[in-house]
């Protein structure tokens, strides 16, 4: 069999390997089913457990209150970018205010520009979207309809250290951190992510609601467009998107029972985190960090080097280490180290001692 890379991609990216393991046993037979999870209608009585213990578990590791519901929607997080402007927004006399700190919320207030009435509260571009602001420096309004912020911009891998206080619903873009550490759901009235970074594979997106928030959605929505047709229904409004849905129940499995909840996977993507950003301090002539230090992102570490030439060099070293696709991002350039629950200690171990001996020749 080939040898797995230790692979630093920002998504779809690693997955936990007994989670593959267990793919591939069940592969043909999904015990006491005689098929694939593949091949079972959505409407089966194994299907529905499956579905439903993969929300179970998401409730449990993220403490989610009982006035919230728990969708897996398709469409990605981009289709959300839509969907909340859509239900949330529209009808409603206060603007959406929306929180710049990378790429990706800019793309969302993109989208709802297209639905009514927005606000940018804070942009970071000025600075290339190098850190996330203080709370204070926040000017949400209570009236606006809601608050969006990106928990996580992993194209710079600038990061939210803490959840945040809004007097107006506060959405959060969660994409590329759900389940790295516990989260107090209460302070949100929307979360939502796509799985495929954190937390399983393309095709699914999960969307946490406070119910309260469904009376907005008016009934001339397109019906998959519409939250409360995928509330009411269960996610099973049409086909959820089954594979997907069984392999993000695995992923939670592992995290709840191999790894021991959220406490304990903070307390690991700290470690690995550390392992990656000390290594760029120690050389700081070699290794230029993006974001500042109290914005750092713990799943994804942007650096660059004075030139392109050693960025050339370091990431051929890297590869030849089996160190894969690190790198970065164009608008940001150098490299960029996604380094998920999932990404095994070891894997930042080889990058961090890559990165020691790799400024030791260059220095
Ligand atoms: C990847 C990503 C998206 C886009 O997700 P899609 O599933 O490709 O639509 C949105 N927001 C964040 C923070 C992301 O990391």
């Amino acid at each position: 069999m080939e040898k797995r890379l230790f692979n630093f991609s920002s998504g779809p990216a690693v997955l936990p390997v007994p989670v593959l393991e267990r793919i591939r046993d069940e592969m043909l037979c999904l015990p006491g089913c005689g098929a694939s999870v593949m091949e079972l209608s959505h409407r089966s009585k194994q299907f529905i457990a499956i579905q439903e213990a993969a929300k179970q578990r998401l409730i449990r590791l993220l403490n989610i209150p009982s006035d919230y519901d728990v969708l897996f929607l398709q469409g990605g997080a981009r289709l959300q970018f839509s969907m909340i402007p859509m239900n949330l927004l529209r009808g409603q006399s206060g603007a959406a205010q929306y929180v710049l700190t990378g790429s990706w919320g800019k793309y969302a207030v993109g989208e709802a520009k297209k639905e009514g009435k927005t606000e940018t509260i804070y942009d970071a571009s000025a600075s290339n979207y190098d850190h996330v602001p203080a709370d204070l420096e926040l000017k949400i309004s209570p009236d606006a309809s809601y608050v969006h912020i990106t928990s996580n911009e992993t194209i710079q891998g600038v990061q939210f250290q803490h959840d945040l206080t809004s007097a107006a619903p506060l959405v959060c873009d969660c994409s590329s951190d759900i389940l790295h550490r516990p989260i107090d759901v209460s302070k949100y009235g929307l979360i939502y992510a796509c799985a495929q970074k954190n937390a399983g594979p393309a095709g699914v997106t999960v969307v946490i609601i406070r119910k309260d928030l469904l009376a907005r959605s008016s009934e001339s929505l397109p019906g998959y467009l519409n939250f409360n047709n995928h509330a009411k229904e269960d996610s099973m409004w049409n086909t959820p998107p089954t594979f997907a849905v069984y392999v993000l129940g695995l992923v939670t499995e592992w995290v709840e029972k191999t790894i021991g909840g959220l406490d304990a996977m903070y307390k690991i993507n700290q470690e690995k985190a550390k392992i990656v950003y000390d290594a760029i301090d120690r050389h700081p002539s070699i290794y230029l960090a993006h974001a500042q230090k109290a914005s750092r992102s713990l799943m994804n570490a942007t650096f660059r080097f004075p030139n392109e030439d050693l960025e050339k060099a370091f990431l051929a070293q890297a590869q030849s280490h089996g160190l894969d696709s690190l790198k970065g991002h164009r608008s940001v350039g150098g490299i960029r180290a996604s380094i998920y629950n999932a990404m095994p200690m070891a894997g930042v171990q080889t990058l961090a001692q890559l990165m020691d001996d790799f400024a030791s020749k260059n220095a």
